[in-house]
C-alpha cells in the first residue's frame, strides 16, 4: 500500500458537516491500508476574516513591518482546521494527530506573507505513520530559522501539500477542491469546456500562471522540480465511492509526455484580467532605450510581462509593456515623473482595461500555423490584438477587456476543444 497526501481546500473544510465528510473520505483511504497525510486549508473565508480584523486595527497593515504579525494571525486559520480534522478522524475510529507547520517543522525563509519552503523534517511524521496514525499537517505555514511563524502566500496550502508529498516521497498528492479537475477553459464562460483527464506539468504551469486559479502556481513548480505526481479532483463526490474510481477521477498532472492520452495541439485556453498596459510614445529609437525604460521599473520591484516595441519613424518609437494591475498606478507615476522625462518620451499613456488570452499546448512545439489560426479566429470576431507574446507551448494576446469572453469562446470553438482529440 502507498503513502498518499491529500489536500483539502477551504470550501471542503467549510463547516463541521464538510469536515466530517473529509474525515470519512480519509478514513476510507486509511482503512484500505494507505499511509495517509492530510493537509487542509483554513475554513473558507477564515483567512480573509482574520486579515480583515488586522486591517480594522491599523491602516499600516499591508506595509512590510507588520507582515510578521499578519503571519502570526493568518496561520491560526489552518491550526483550527487541523485540530478539527484530527478530532473528526478520531470520531470515525481512525487514529490521527495534528501538527502546525512549526511542529513538523516546515522550515522556510523569512519572507513573511510569501515565504518559501526550504526543507521539511519528516522524522516526526514518519514515526506517526509507522505507528498507524493519520497525520494532519497545517497547510500555508512554516517557521523561519528564528522561530518566527511564516505563511506561504495566498493559496499556499497547495504548495505545502506538494512539498510535504515531495519530502515524504509520496506515491501521489491528491488536491481535493471545489472543481472536479482542470478544464479546457473556465466552464462558466464556455459551457462546452471539457475536463482534461491528463495535462502535462508544463501546460499546467502555463494554465496556472495564466490565470486558471485552480492551483497555486508555486505548487506546480514544486511538483515539477520534485516530480510529485499530482491530481486535482473534487471533494464533493460522495465520500464512499470506491477508491479505484476516486483514484482515476479529476485531472492528473503528468510528467511523461507519452503518458498523455490526449494529444491535442492546443490543450486549453487561459485568460486573465490581472494586467494593465502602459505605453511610452515617441521615445528615441536608440541602443539602450529598453534598458533605460525597464531598468527603473525592475528597480522598483515591478514585474513586467508582455513587451512590445514598434518600428520606428523618424528615429522615434513607441514602447509598451504590461504590469500587474496592482502595480499600475505605481508604474504610471514612475513613468510620468521619472522614466518619461529621462527618455524624452513625448507622452505616457496607460490602459487598465485590457486582458490577456492565451492558447496553451505542448503540441504547439511540433505544429506550425497554430498562432495564425488563433489570429484568424479573433479577426473573424472583429477583435483587435494589441500585443502578442509567444513561447514554445503558448501564444498570448492582449486585447480589450470587454472582448475577453467572446475571444475565449471563439478560440475554444476554433480549436475544437469541446471534442476529445483523436
Ligand atoms: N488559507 C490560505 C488562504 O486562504 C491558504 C490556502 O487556502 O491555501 O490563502
Ligand atoms: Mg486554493
Amino acid at each position: 500500500m502507498a503513502l498518499i497526501v491529500h489536500k483539502y481546500g477551504g470550501t471542503s473544510m467549510g463547516s463541521a458537516e464538510r469536515i466530517r465528510n473529509v474525515a470519512k473520505r480519509v478514513a476510507k483511504w486509511a482503512r484500505a491500508g494507505h499511509q495517509m497525510v492530510v493537509v487542509p486549508s483554513a475554513m473558507s473565508g477564515e483567512t480573509n476574516r482574520l486579515l480583515g480584523l488586522a486591517k480594522e486595527l491599523s491602516p499600516a497593515v499591508g506595509s512590510p513591518e507588520l507582515n510578521r504579525e499578519l503571519d502570526m494571525i493568518a496561520a491560526t486559520g489552518e491550526q483550527v482546521s487541523v485540530g478539527l480534522l484530527a478530532i473528526a478522524l478520531q470520531a470515525e475510529g481512525v487514529e490521527a494527530v495534528s501538527y502546525t507547520g512549526w511542529q513538523v517543522p516546515v522550515a522556510t525563509d523569512s519572507s513573511f506573507t510569501k515565504a518559501r519552503i526550504e526543507s521539511i523534517d519528516d522524522t516526526r511524521v514518519r514515526a506517526d505513520l509507522a505507528a498507524g496514525k493519520v497525520v494532519v499537517i497545517a497547510g500555508f505555514q512554516g517557521v523561519d530559522e528564528d522561530k518566527n511563524i511564516t505563511t506561504l502566500g495566498r493559496g499556499g496550502s497547495d504548495t505545502s501539500a506538494v512539498a510535504i508529498a515531495a519530502a515524504l516521497k509520496a506515491a501521489e498528492c491528491l488536491i481535493y477542491t471545489d472543481v472536479d479537475g482542470v478544464y479546457t477553459t473556465d466552464p462558466r464562460i464556455v459551457p462546452e469546456a471539457r475536463r482534461l483527464h491528463t495535462i502535462s506539468f508544463e501546460e499546467m504551469l502555463e494554465m496556472a500562471s495564466l490565470g486558471s486559479k485552480i492551483l497555486q502556481i508555486r505548487s506546480v513548480e514544486f511538483a515539477g522540480k520534485y516530480r510529485v505526481p499530482l491530481r486535482v479532483l473534487s471533494s464533493f463526490t460522495p465520500w464512499d465511492i470506491s477508491i479505484e474510481e476516486e483514484a482515476k477521477s479529476g485531472t492528473l498532472i503528468s510528467f511523461e509526455e507519452d503518458e498523455k492520452m490526449e494529444q491535442a495541439v492546443v490543450s486549453g485556453i487561459a485568460f486573465n484580467r490581472d494586467e494593465a498596459k502602459v505605453t511610452l510614445l515617441g521615445v528615441p529609437d536608440k541602443p539602450g532605450i529598453a534598458f533605460q525604460i525597464l531598468g527603473p521599473v525592475a528597480d522598483a520591484n515591478i514585474d513586467i510581462d508582455v513587451i512590445i516595441q514598434n518600428v520606428s519613424h523618424d528615429g522615434k518609437t513607441d514602447f509598451s509593456f504590461t504590469v500587474h494591475r496592482n502595480d499600475y498606478a505605481r508604474t504610471m507615476e514612475l513613468l510620468e515623473k521619472t522614466v518619461g522625462p529621462a527618455t524624452q518620451a513625448a507622452k505616457v499613456v496607460g490602459d487598465a482595461r485590457i486582458c490577456k488570452v492565451s492558447i496553451v499546448g505542448i503540441g504547439m512545439r511540433s505544429h506550425v500555423g497554430v498562432a495564425s489560426k488563433m489570429f484568424r479566429a479573433l479577426s473573424e470576431e472583429g477583435i483587435n490584438i494589441q500585443m502578442i507574446s509567444t513561447s514554445e507551448i503558448k501564444t498570448s494576446v492582449v486585447i480589450d477587456e470587454k472582448y475577453m469572453e467572446l475571444a475565449v469562446r471563439a478560440l475554444h470553438r476554433a480549436f475544437e476543444l469541446e471534442q476529445i482529440p483523436t
